[in-house]
């Protein structure tokens, strides 16, 4: 299986650990496979059978193909383990007729644990299959979760540096000790004097620098980003939607070709394009129900076919999926329109902030999907909706999603799979405030205080952080960033 560029026709086929080693391709656009494995019954029935390593190692092995199938066993083995996720990696709970797929059980409390657990054995293995003689260093500049997720998926990997940036004032107590307490001899954590945009300049501006570099290079590294465009975090996200059908035919909620709608709280479009993804290698997948907070671009852009990213951005509740640049979404639009018209309309949202499809187009996108977006009242009112008529605690961005799922009524009356991408801890505060509870001005004390109003389990990673040592203080200004490296 090669891989083709977004933005030039006929552009180099790369390999996989190519591409999962570079990450963006080299005019620009995201790397895509050049053609969709298939998944038959038959496949469906055996995965059936097998737990979620071995499913996730053959659904990789279709698309990772110069990776053997010990490697990704091993990788998967490694990242899925019951030490990491305390029993299966994506368990589905059932709240009244839906169902909720919990991806949020690894160890940072977010789903993307799914993907960043099993990247960086991916990236570390690449480097040896494109013989690559210099170490990874990787940069990531984070306003909370991705940081955390990164530095516990890249700690002590082979071959692989991490360094962190988060902005002083600019994230949670809770994700400050997340960070500050990382353990490993391979990680760095630095925050520095500034918000996060000035964070992801100062990484860019590293990146850009050929001092650094070369000094680097001096060292036997390179740099390297944990980025969510990276293909080795798309691929393992396909993994769980097969999965989750195969869970449900097995406990008889499904008969195998009948279609489940999938509804996915959606920031940069990455998880709900693999669930494309996985409905076009065959999976019996209905609707997939793009859900949007306040910041409802992508809902206006299913609607009318206009994206158009001049507008205001809002703060919310759920602030994963504040994004007015869903960069994955470029690679839905090759699908659809091919590498030219792709171009074109990634030239055009850069010149001008916008562009518009045409109705043809829009009718193949929305034979797909559908796109729901909803207010900061409507997500903590469902929260105490559902708590209250089901005893089931969600966090933010699942009720954001699950807004949507209610406000997509199936015509062919589908189950429906709403997509759960963080435990309610991670957002303690603003869930304990939607069940109308005061809140602690200590995070701590909140996760506290909603555990005493709920009785739903902390996450031990989260219950055990008040305590945690931290190993990370240092400060710097955004100008002596590269110093700190
Ligand atoms: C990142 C994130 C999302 C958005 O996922 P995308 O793949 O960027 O669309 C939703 N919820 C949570 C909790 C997240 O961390």
């Amino acid at each position: 299986m090669n891989y083709i560029s977004t933005r030039t026709p006929d552009a180099e086929k790369r390999s996989a650990a190519y591409v999962i080693k570079t990450g963006l391709a080299p005019d620009g656009g995201l790397f895509v496979p050049e053609s969709i494995p298939t998944l038959s019954k038959e496949d469906v029935e055996s995965l059936i059978g097998m737990d979620y390593v071995s499913r996730a190692t053959y659904i990789l092995s279709l698309f990772l193909t110069d990776y053997t199938k010990e490697e990704l066993k091993a990788a998967a083995e490694a990242a899925y383990s019951v030490e990491k996720f305390g029993g299966p990696a994506a368990p589905i709970a059932r709240v009244g007729d839906d169902y909720f797929l919990e991806l949020w059980h690894g160890p940072t409390s977010a789903f993307k644990d799914m993907a960043l657990q099993i990247m960086p054995r991916l990236l570390s293995l690449s480097l040896g299959k494109t013989g690559e003689t210099k170490d990874a260093y990787i940069l990531v500049a984070t306003s909370g979760d991705t940081g955390k997720a990164a530095l516990e998926g890249y700690c002590d990997v082979d071959r692989v540096r991490i360094q962190v940036f988060y902005p002083v004032n600019g994230v949670s107590n809770i994700q400050k000790k997340q960070m500050a307490s990382q353990k490993g001899n391979n990680v760095n954590v630095v925050s520095i004097n500034g918000n996060f945009d000035d964070a992801q300049s100062g990484v860019k501006a590293i990146f850009a620098d050929e001092n650094a570099r070369s000094a680097l290079a001096e060292k036997g590294y390179f740099f390297s980003s944990a980025n969510s465009i990276n293909w080795g975090r798309l691929a393992p996200q396909i993994v769980y939607y097969i999965s989750a059908y195969c869970d449900l035919v097995a406990e008889d909620e499904l008969k195998y070709g009948e279609l489940l709608d999938v509804t996915v709280p959606t920031g940069n479009f990455g998880n709900i394009l693999a669930a494309y993804i996985a409905k076009k290698m065959g999976l019996p997948l209905g609707k997939l129900v793009c859900a949007s907070n306040k910041n409802d671009i992508l809902t206006d852009f299913i609607n009318n076919g206009v994206y158009d990213k001049r507008r205001e951005f809002f703060t919310t509740v759920s602030p994963s999926m504040d994004i007015l640049i869903s960069s994955n979404l470029e690679r839905l639009l090759w699908f659809v329109l091919g590498a030219d018209k792709t171009r074109e309309c990634m030239e055009s949202l850069n010149r001008e902030g916008i562009y518009t499809l045409d109705n043809d187009a829009m009718e193949i996108i929305r034979a797909d999907f559908a796109g729901y977006s909803c207010s900061e009242e409507e997500t903590k009112k469902i929260i105490s909706d559902i708590f209250e008529e089901y005893g089931y605690l969600c966090d933010t961005h699942t009720a954001v999603a699950a807004n949507a799922a209610k406000q997509y009524k199936s015509a062919q009356g589908n189950k429906m799979l709403v997509v759960s991408t963080a435990s309610p801890y991670k957002f303690a505060p603003a869930v304990l405030s939607s069940l109308g509870e005061e809140v602690p001005a200590d995070d701590f004390d909140a996760l506290d205080k909603l555990f005493a109003v709920t009785k739903c389990a902390i996450p031990a990673n989260l219950a055990s952080l008040r305590d945690a040592e931290v190993r990370f203080t240092k400060t710097v200004d955004p100008s002596d960033m590269i110093g700190s490296l």
